[in-house]
Parts: structure tokens; C-alpha cells; sequence
């Protein structure tokens, strides 16, 4: 899960980021709207966190462009206390829903789970782990937006991993996952196909780690909120 925060206030930005790192999300932060936006126009988020009051573009301005660039995300407002008239018109202009500005960050982080989950059930098919997006119907990935060929046996490999990321998946599961109903995989044939994904992600901010004697995991690098 990869959350879009865009506020331009240093220390609510970085406690925000703190808190969404420590709950598991991926989080991409601005303090402008327009650098914002870029990256919303570039990669995949599962909701974006926006604050209406940014020094360089109107917060409603943006929120109309991303609806009308067909980005259906969930979208949170953080909006100022009193500012009724700026809820309203966000709403009308697409966001889903809005916290007041102080808010308790249980509350953020409650109303934004019920957002994924609500919007859950028209993406269930779709995965995203940092660069990579998975179309699991299509069994067809993508990394930084390009086709990744994968064999059936690679494209086993890598769903395994995105989906318990980023824990460690055993080899045993692994094996286990693999194996066809009349022959077993054998842990040299599993190892081949790790190496083999391995190769193809090489170069993404994406590292397939070997635990030895355990099993495998994929993992985004550690980041650092600002
Ligand atoms: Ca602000």
C-alpha cells in the first residue's frame, strides 16, 4: 500500500509519514502541490492525503485535475478548523472525505483504512509494492511502468513475496506453492526461478533478499521521512 501525503507544514508532514511508515504503508511526501501532482501522474497510489492550504496551487484545484486525470484513489483532505465552505466544495470536487486540522492521528489513520477498504473491491486485482504493480486476474507486472516478462513459475514466486511483504516467505510455502499436483518442486528448481526474478528486478529500488536457511523477501528500501 502506497500513500501520496501532500502537505507543506514540516512537522505534521514527517509525524504523518512516521505514522503511516510504522502502520506498514509506503509513503511519497510534498510539501507542494504541483510536485505533487507530477508524482501522482507517474505511479500508482492506493490514496492520497492532501492538505487544502499549499503555498503553491490551490489543495481544490489539485483535487479537481487528479479527478479529472481518472484518478479514482481514495482522497483525505486535511482541512483547517472552520473552514466549512472548503469541506463542501472538496467533497463536491471529488475527495472522500476530510479531517479537521487538529486531529487525533488514530482518527486519520482509521478514516484512511476505511477509505482502502471501500475502495478495495474495484482494485482487489491490482497490487502495488513501491515500483512494481501486479494485475493478478492478468497474472502481468509492471515495473516503473514497464512489462515485466515472467514465466508462470516466476510470476508464482513474485505474488508470493509482494503479497506477505515485507516478512519472509519460507521456502517450504514457496516449494509448496510451486509444485505441480503429480511432481514437487525441487529446492534447486525454486532457486533457479528466484535467481532468474531476481535479475529482472535488478536496478529497481526493490531488494530480493535470501535469508539463509529460511527463505526469501522482498523489501523496499528504508526510508527516511522529511
Ligand atoms: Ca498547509
Amino acid at each position: 500500500m502506497r500513500i501520496l501525503l501532500i502537505e507543506d507544514e514540516p512537522s505534521l508532514r514527517k509525524g504523518l509519514c512516521e505514522a503511516l511508515l510504522r502502520q506498514g504503508y509506503g509513503v511519497d511526501t510534498f510539501d507542494l502541490g504541483s510536485h505533487g501532482l507530477a508524482a501522482l501522474e507517474l505511479a500508482e497510489y492506493d490514496a492520497m492525503i492532501l492538505d487544502l492550504g499549499l503555498p503553491d496551487v490551490d489543495g481544490l484545484a489539485l483535487l479537481r485535475r487528479a479527478r479529472s486525470l481518472g484518478k479514482s484513489l481514495p482522497i483525505l483532505l486535511l482541512t483547517a478548523r472552520g473552514d466549512w465552505s472548503d469541506r463542501v466544495q472538496g467533497l463536491d470536487a471529488g475527495a472522500d472525505d476530510y479531517v479537521v486540522k487538529p486531529f487525533v492521528l488514530p482518527e486519520l489513520l482509521a478514516r484512511l483504512r476505511a477509505l482502502i477498504r471501500r475502495s478495495g473491491a474495484s482494485r482487489a486485482d491490482r497490487l502495488s509494492l513501491g515500483p512494481l504493480q501486479l494485475d493478478m486476474q492478468q497474472q502481468l507486472a509492471w515495473l516503473a511502468g514497464a512489462p515485466l516478462a515472467l514465466t508462470p513459475k516466476e510470476w508464482a514466486v513474485l505474488l508470493a513475496l509482494v503479497l506477505h511483504s515485507p516478512a519472509i516467505v519460507s521456502k517450504r510455502k514457496l516449494v509448496h506453492s510451486l509444485s505441480e499436483w503429480d511432481r514437487e518442486l525441487s529446492s534447486n528448481a525454486l532457486e533457479t526461478h528466484v535467481s532468474r526474478l531476481r535479475h529482472k528486478l535488478l536496478g529497481a529500488s526493490l531488494g530480493l533478499e535470501t535469508v539463509r536457511g529460511v527463505g526469501y523477501r522482498l523489501k523496499l528500501p528504508e526510508q527516511a521521512c522529511v
